[in-house]
């Protein structure tokens, strides 16, 4: 087993297991939080496009982790796609960051995950950090 980083143990936790996609979103969640200087909890809506289904959204607990918006406060919500992206708005100034994965990543992802097993291809994609999006 690889040695996680502690945030990777809070996701863990939180989300139950670990897998690539909830990595993922957690990383975009803490790129647009940082990006967007938007306050942590109330200051921030996200929709997440994904298929609405386990694996990919698997991303939505990764961003409600990263973030605090969740979905008791209604300030997260999945949005069916195909094709994953993840939009953020600062509510406070209106400024909003897309987030769209880097081309190739989820065949990258799956190839690890085949390779690996989940935990180690989770820990190859919180590497990953924001060279994730692209
Ligand atoms: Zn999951």
């Amino acid at each position: 087993m690889p040695q996680l980083p502690d945030e990777l143990h809070k996701l863990k936790e939180f989300h139950g297991h670990l897998g690539p996609f909830v990595v993922m979103g957690y990383l975009a969640g803490r790129r647009a939080l940082a990006d967007l200087r938007a306050r942590k909890y109330f200051g921030m809506t996200v929709r997440v496009e994904c298929e609405p289904k386990p694996p990919q959204s698997c991303l939505a607990d990764g961003v409600q982790l990263a973030t605090g918006c969740t979905l008791g406060k209604r300030n997260i919500c999945i949005e069916p796609a195909s094709d994953i992206a993840l939009q953020f708005e600062n509510t406070d100034t209106g400024q909003k960051l897309r987030l769209t994965l880097r081309p190739g990543l989820e065949e990258q992802t799956k190839a690890w995950l085949a390779e690996l097993g989940d935990e180690a291809a989770a820990l190859r994609t919180y590497e990953l950090g924001s060279a994730a999006f692209g």
